[in-house]
């Protein structure tokens, strides 16, 4: 079978010809027909990314081994199956898990294996989609799709889902006033799923009036230019001097959450999604006065999984799919995505 590999990081990947994997026990192997492009795949890519203080943080020190198979939203056809697994048969349609754990550590053992302290993520740690096939550990990661599309199923197993659990980690109540900060395409999801799901009344924030009037199209409320508007004032006067209940931010920048840091009302919660980093200033008195929380919120689990697929088949929720590529296409891919010239999410058709 055909992958497309990084061999040496920051250079072309390389079309591998591999044997194709046999499943045994409980593993299954799926016959790719999507795989999305994400922007943690970059990071792979180009061997690490910026951490705190400009120092270079290597993906090698965390573990990651190259030749590696990127690639971990993969939606396909389960080619065939281990003697062992269950519930599944040839030519279904399925949608991979990808964010699997080793299945002892405490994150684990209550189904947060998105948040393992040994991960063994398809795509990351071990290879992924960007592959004629790849081979699933376990029938218990995937998912089916029944008459779903792969093309835009594939998206939810990482943006789907961790545009899902930041909505969750907000804890929204229908009263509540939610800011979400950051219109592409991870805040136009939560701004999709949080409708569909809260009632909370929504507050897009964004520096681009264009992505600004899609949130409108996709369910929020108010909308808010952060670069032309003074962001208190308004969300001031849009929440009649309260302040809002919690804020989900897809940026996380040090300059997002300082603004975040102003709007908020007693008790709220400021959940930090987005990797751009930096560091924050706090006033530690007002964290127990005001009683607010700060949660982080990486990925999702398998019930994440599992509730935003029957959402999307509902269409609540549909990631929007702007470009596709073959295989041999996959460096294209990753540098379009890095020069930010893929407005939705691109998919690789193996
Ligand atoms: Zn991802
Ligand atoms: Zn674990």
């Amino acid at each position: 079978m055909h992958a497309a590999q990084i061999v040496k990081v920051k250079k072309p990947l390389e079309i591998e010809e591999l044997d194709v994997p046999e499943p045994r026990g409980s593993e299954v192997l799926i016959r790719v027909k999507s795989a999305g492009v994400c922007h943690s795949d970059i990071h792979l890519w180009e061997g690490g990314y910026e951490g705190p203080g400009g120092k270079f943080l290597k993906t090698t020190d965390r573990g990651v081994k190259y030749p590696l198979t990127p690639g971990h939203e993969v939606a396909g056809i389960i080619d065939s199956i281990g003697e062992k697994a269950e519930g599944f048969v040839k030519k279904e349609r399925v949608l991979v898990f990808p964010w699997i754990g080793e299945g002892l550590c405490p994150a684990c053992r209550v189904g947060e294996e998105n948040l393992c302290d040994k991960p063994r993520s398809l795509g990351v740690y071990q290879n992924g989609g960007y592959a004629e096939y790849v081979l699933v550990p376990s029938y218990k990661y995937l998912v089916k799709l029944g008459n779903m599309d792969t093309d835009t199923s594939a998206p939810l197993s990482c943006a789907g889902i961790t545009a899902y659990s930041a909505v969750k980690n907000a804890h929204l109540k229908p009263a509540d006033n939610v800011v979400i900060v950051g219109a592409g395409g991870l805040g136009l999801m939560a701004i999709q799923l949080a409708k569909a799901v809260t009632g909370a009344r929504i507050i897009s924030l964004d520096i681009d009036d264009k992505k600004l009037k899609v949130a409108k199209l996709n369910g929020a409320d108010s909308i808010v230019n952060s670069k032309s508007e003074n962001v208190k004032k308004s969300i001031m006067e849009l929440t009649e001097d309260l302040g809002v209940d919690a804020v989900i931010d897809f940026v996380n920048g040090s300059k997002t959450v300082e603004t975040d840091m102003t709007i908020l009302r007693r008790r709220a919660r400021i959940v930090l999604v987005g990797l751009f980093g930096g560091a924050l200033q706090l006033n530690l008195v007002s964290m127990p006065t005001k009683a607010y929380k700060i949660v982080g919120s990486y990925t999702g689990s398998i019930t994440d999984m599992i509730e935003l697929v029957s959402l999307a088949k509902r269409k609540v929720i549909k990631p929007v799919i702007s470009n596709k590529f073959s295989l041999n296409q996959a460096t294209k891919a990753l540098t379009m995505l890095r020069d930010g010239k893929i407005a939705g999410r691109g998919i690789i058709n193996p």
